[in-house]
């Protein structure tokens, strides 16, 4: 069987390696000249380093990350603590406090002062469980409390970061499938893991060199321009210099941002919204005892990235 796959970001990339693994003839097709679309590294001419196009993070209970990497052959690429660690530091008032989740399912740490957010209860974790339960239509902030220390130093800055959007109008059914895959799960679900050194070196190049070695072909520099349709089967599909035929046993997975997708296909309802995320990159040496990761409460930035070479910070919602 071939796949053909229109795209070559992380999911077009995802796709590629797992049919090419599964034993398919797989082609990409790139409109850009490299890989890795919104999760990419460049040089970036005046910092004069490689730079990632915004800082990622993952945590350690993600299973489809985990696998990937593993496929590729790059499952020691990210890192971070060996446990559950999260720093914080509050601008106006200076407070600073670490967030340490136990290990295990009991969530047992949310009785412990010195592990929850300070000026907080067990009672105000207790209250999130709501969210478990949300219905499509939803928000966060129609089912829990965005006042108190708990949403001001933690759920607030998370669930931006998470929905990047505005924790209090987010979907709460989003939130509660986020919260299932990680605090549900305890500490070891949700470790901090970001790519080291850069996203490239972690997800995309391992990814490339994989399907090399599957006989894969990956070419850059091809935007689809049309897809030809025969009633509701895909026949051919057109680049600027060339059309490829597609024939009844191919396969084709379209894994390009929704506002492309939908003018490929007609009456495809795709999401509408976006919201900006704003990434500044500082090329100064953090000080030897820097967090890798540091929540900020009071300021415009939500997280501090500490690189060996940068320090990076990253604005959500940003618009
Ligand atoms: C600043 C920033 C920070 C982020 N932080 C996180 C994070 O911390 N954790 C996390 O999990 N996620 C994060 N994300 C989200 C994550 O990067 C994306 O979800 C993911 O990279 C999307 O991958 P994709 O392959 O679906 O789409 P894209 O990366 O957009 O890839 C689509 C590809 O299709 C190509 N293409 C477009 N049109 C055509 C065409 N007509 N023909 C051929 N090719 C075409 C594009 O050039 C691109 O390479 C962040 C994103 C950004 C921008």
């Amino acid at each position: 069987m071939r796949t053909i796959v229109v795209g070559a970001g992380l999911s077009g990339l995802a796709a590629a390696v797992t049919r090419a693994v599964a034993g398919d003839e797989v082609v990409v097709y790139e409109a850009a000249g490299h890989a890795g679309g919104r999760c990419r590294s460049y040089v970036d001419a005046t910092l004069d380093c490689v730079i990632d196009n915004g800082n990622h993070l993952v945590l350690s209970g993600n299973p489809m990350v985990q696998s990937f990497l593993k496929t590729i052959g790059a499952h020691d690429a990210l890192t971070g603590p060996d446990t559950a660690e999260f720093d914080f530091v509050d601008l106006k008032s200076g407070e600073r406090w670490t967030l340490r989740p136990n290990e295990g399912l009991l969530p047992w740490w949310i009785f412990a002062s010195d592990r929850r957010v300070p000026g907080t209860t067990p009672v105000d974790y207790v209250k999130l469980g709501a969210l478990l339960a949300a219905g499509p239509a939803a928000t966060v902030a129609d089912l829990v409390p965005t006042d108190g220390p708990l949403w001001t130093k933690m759920m607030g800055p998370v669930l931006l970061a998470v929905l990047n959007t505005d924790p209090k109008l987010g979907s709460a059914k989003l939130t509660a499938a986020v919260l299932k895959e990680t605090m549900a799960k305890g500490g070891r679900a949700y470790r901090p893991r970001i790519a080291h050194p850069n996203l490239g070196a972690a997800f995309i190049e391992p990814a490339l060199r994989k399907l090399t070695e599957l006989h894969a072909l990956v070419h850059f520099g091809q935007r689809l321009r049309r897809i030809v349709f025969d009633h509701d089967k895909v026949i051919a599909l057109e680049f600027p210099e060339n059309t490829v035929p597609i024939g009844p046993s191919d396969r084709v997975v379209l894994a390009v941002p929704p506002w492309v997708a939908q003018d490929l296909v007609p009456g495809l309802s795709v999401p509408t919204e976006f919201r900006a995320i704003v990434n500044a990159h500082f090329k100064v040496a953090p000080l030897p005892d820097a967090p890798k990761m540091l929540g900020v409460v009071g300021g415009t930035a939500e997280w501090i990235f500490a690189f060996e070479d940068r320090v990076s910070v990253t604005v959500s919602g940003a618009d």
